[in-house]
């Protein structure tokens, strides 16, 4: 997820490589499920791992779960497709030093970097436009960024696209592509403009260039998991809970569910006794939107930016459409974005492809010459993958104020932590492990 320059709102980033030591982190795994331990934690993403460590600073015996083969949920570096770090879920460290990554980073040998401002834009017609003529699109989304406020501050939480819908000028569309699908994951007519507009500017973006989701792993080497162990049933009809798994039942004081809002939307894990009407609502409200990259690998830098810069075109009314973070940490990748409805559609497509759809446009851009410098593509499909049912959550129009239901515990034995349950960096890896830390310390605190 990404944004364009933003003075006002910066939300989501980027990655780049160290040494063979950091990028290959051990697991520490249970020789056996223990069977009685104060809290068990369900899911090793960013939540589930911030969680399970402060617990464990804390004094308590903690079991945490992860139904996946691997750590890190939906902020993991894959270094087997092109061979250099390849973030399938987040790249950008947002929220500048407000994101613990950001300090653990440098503290442990990575290479942490700010994200520079470089654009090339494009119009309808595939013509470069100056940056000056590109810069217009600011007028657009100021205004859009104007009525998102207006409709917030005068309790109108209602979509964003109605909000804006006065706003046409020639860049509307690729204003709407950078605030909807580009940076929520969701189309202008499916997100509270209550959510988004009182999320607070925390601060520039970071890349890290071993890739974030190496970061993340090397933060989870160590901690117990039981991999490919996954819940299917929390009773806690008795005084504590008991979580039921593939690999057996764990018995506890209490639980720790990290897991997205779509996986609990979807009653992948069943309640017993079912949980409040209000709280099950509030998975559907704060829902999932789909983001998803489709990765392109040059040898040489088609783009002409150097690394990381940013390429956008004049999106047309239909919003289809992708923004593209160019050469990667210097490691020849492109991540061309889409977000929304548009990235849901293209799912069903094949990810030849979805690769055929960035080449073409980007050769329609820039030149047939980027065909010789093109080596592979990869595309991921957050939305089809069963434990996350999507990319990260926003609240429906008119649900803002489901977050906190959402973030309230049940029963004080059921509590929830993960990116949506953030209060203002939701949607981050930043937000997730804040949650899962704070969660965490709550929990040790009541036990
Ligand atoms: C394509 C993409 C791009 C993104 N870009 C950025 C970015 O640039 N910057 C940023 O900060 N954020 C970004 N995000 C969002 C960020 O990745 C998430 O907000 C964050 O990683 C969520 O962490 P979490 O711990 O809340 O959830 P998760 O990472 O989803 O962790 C939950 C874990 O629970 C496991 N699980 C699911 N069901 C079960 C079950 N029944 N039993 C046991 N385990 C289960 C899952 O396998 C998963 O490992 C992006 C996400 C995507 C998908």
């Amino acid at each position: 997820m990404t944004t364009f320059k933003t003075p006002t709102l910066s939300r989501r980033a980027f990655v780049g490589g160290v040494t063979a030591g950091l990028l290959t982190p051990g697991f520490a795994a249970y020789a056996q499920l223990p069977s009685n331990p104060d809290v068990v934690v369900i899911g090793a993403g960013a939540a589930g791992l911030a969680a399970t460590r402060e617990l464990m600073d804390r004094g308590l015996e903690v079991v945490m779960i992860e139904a996946d083969g691997r750590i890190g949920g939906r902020a993991y570096t894959d270094m087997t497709t092109f061979g250099v770090p390849y973030d399938v879920g987040a790249h950008w460290l947002h929220a500048d030093s407000a994101n613990p990554y950001n300090r653990y980073g440098r503290d442990n040998g990575f290479t942490i970097y700010p994200a520079k401002d470089e654009w090339r834009y494009f119009d309808k017609n595939n013509n470069e436009v100056s940056e000056d003529e590109g810069d217009k699109i600011w007028d657009d989304l100021s205004d859009m960024y104007r009525a998102i406020g207006r409709a917030s501050d005068g309790g109108r939480d209602i979509s964003a696209a109605e909000a804006t819908s006065s706003v046409t000028g020639p860049w509307a569309a690729t204003a709407a592509f950078n605030i909807g699908p580009w940076s929520m994951a969701k189309d202008m007519t499916d997100f509270s403009t209550s959510d988004w507009w009182n999320t607070p500017d925390a601060g520039p973006d970071w890349f890290c260039t071993e890739g974030f989701g190496t970061l993340v792993a090397h933060y989870g080497a160590g901690i117990p998991v039981s991999l490919n162990t996954k819940a299917t049933k929390i009773d806690w009809s008795g005084d504590g809970v008991t979580v039921e798994t593939n690999q057996g039942t764990i018995s506890a004081k209490a639980v720790i569910v990290t897991v997205s809002t779509g996986v609990l939307a979807a009653g992948d894990i069943e309640f017993s006794p079912a949980l409040p009407d209000n709280k099950q609502q509030s998975f559907s409200d704060i829902s999932m939107g789909t983001y998803n990259h489709i990765a392109l690998q040059f040898s040489k830098d088609v783009f002409e930016m150097g690394n990381d810069g940013y390429l956008i075109y004049q999106v047309a009314d239909d919003g289809k459409a992708f923004g593209t973070l160019s050469n990667a940490g210097g490691h020849g990748l492109a991540y061309c974005d889409v977000g929304g409805s548009w990235a849901t559609e293209l799912e069903q497509q094949s990810v030849e492809a979805r690769i055929d759809y960035a080449l073409s446009k980007l050769r329609d851009l820039l030149g047939s010459d980027i065909d010789q410098a093109f080596i592979k593509g990869d595309a991921t499909s957050w939305g089809q993958n069963p434990l996350t049912r999507g990319s990260y959550a926003s609240a429906e129009p008119g649900a803002y104020r489901m977050r906190q239901v959402l973030r309230n515990s049940v029963g004080d034995r059921i509590f929830f932590a993960g990116e949506a349950c953030h209060p203002s960096q939701w949607a981050t890896v930043a937000g997730a492990h804040l949650s899962g830390q704070s969660v965490a310390s709550n929990v040790a605190r009541e036990l």
